[in-house]
């Protein structure tokens, strides 16, 4: 009855090559011996996109005052993008730092990091889809609203134009940053004190 890890190896589970919490996911684990995953970047981008949901699930929960799904609007999503922010890494600059359109900038300066346009633009698209798959109408959904959409443009052109830069100078060796990345142990404890 016990499980009894084999003797061969350290009972630790450190992962030396880990390069992302994600990478450990037990989705990519299973079943070794099943014939053909056939298509491994699906099953990601859906362990991804239920993350997401869960993620905006507990944004709702947490919400004050309380927020129904069926009550949220395109507004809400918007507030929810901007609460994300303060996760974000990417830097961007307002008009009058120095470092406004500067791609490399010599020094730190104060102003905000923030989510990088292309995570929000693929995680409004997930959450669209899970809306949709947990029962929403696509005439109500509030992640394909019109305000959306304007928010997402203006975004992209300002952060084209500030040159956001994250200050993690090399790439790193892992797909694009995922929101996941920087929000899923950062999310505010559904009861604080
Ligand atoms: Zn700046």
């Amino acid at each position: 009855m016990d499980y009894v890890p084999s003797s061969d190896s350290p009972p630790s589970d450190t992962s030396p090559t880990s390069i992302s919490p994600l990478s450990t996911s037990p989705l990519t684990a299973i079943s070794p011996s099943s014939s053909s995953p056939s298509t491994p970047s699906l099953s990601r981008y859906e362990s991804q996109k239920r993350r997401d949901w869960n993620t905006f699930g507990q944004y709702l929960r947490n919400h004050r005052p309380p927020l129904p799904l069926s009550r949220c609007s395109g507004a809400h999503v918007l507030e929810f993008l901007r609460y994300l922010d303060q996760f974000g890494k990417t830097k961007v600059h307002l008009h009058m730092c120095p470092f406004f359109g500067h791609p490399n900038p010599p020094a730190p300066c104060p102003c905000p990091l923030r989510q990088a346009w292309g995570s929000l633009d693929a995680l409004v698209g997930r959450l669209r889809a899970a809306y949709e798959e947990n029962g929403g109408k696509p005439e109500n959904n509030p992640f394909g609203a019109r305000a959306v959409r304007l928010y997402l443009r203006e975004v992209r052109e300002t952060q084209s134009k500030a040159r956001g830069v994250s200050y993690e100078k090399k790439k790193r060796k892992k797909p694009p940053p995922t929101l996941q990345a920087s929000t899923s142990h950062q999310l505010p404890p559904s009861s604080a004190s």
